[in-house]
């Protein structure tokens, strides 16, 4: 969609702090994260919530998050993850191109919701793209 942010972004048409890429699926990191590390993993094509993404997809899915999981996990000390999608406005989505946050948590179980500078928040992408 031509107007759509998500779709730009998997178009590269403007940047992100890309950490990962499968077959259908792209993840980079939140811009508001509420823990370092959040990430959303987006689909490469077009679909406005999670009501329309094929269910072929869904193996993949699991597969490339897993490996996200992982990969954060040892570029951070996260220790636990939350894995969901708002999906409707009135269910808290924003960007109406379906896509799912992992966010990881640490020892003290809250949301610290760090304020990274673009410098930081580039370097986490890359420690946890080489992971
Ligand atoms: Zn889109």
């Amino acid at each position: 969609m031509e107007d759509c942010i998500f779709c730009k972004l998997v178009k590269g048409k403007i940047p992100c702090n890309k950490v990962g890429e499968s077959e259908n699926f792209i993840s980079f990191l939140d811009l508001h994260p509420k823990n370092k590390g959040h990430i959303l993993i987006i689909s490469k094509e077009h679909y406005p919530d999670l009501r329309g993404l094929p269910e072929g997809l869904g193996n993949e899915l699991i597969h490339f998050s897993k490996e996200l999981l992982k990969k954060v996990s040892k570029a951070t000390s996260a220790s636990d993850f939350k894995f969901l999608i708002n999906s409707g406005e009135k269910a808290g989505q924003v960007i109406f191109h379906a896509h799912f946050h992992l966010i990881p948590y640490y020892k003290t179980g809250i949301a610290s919701h760090p304020q990274l500078s673009d410098k930081e928040t580039a370097r986490l992408a890359e420690a946890i793209r080489d992971q």
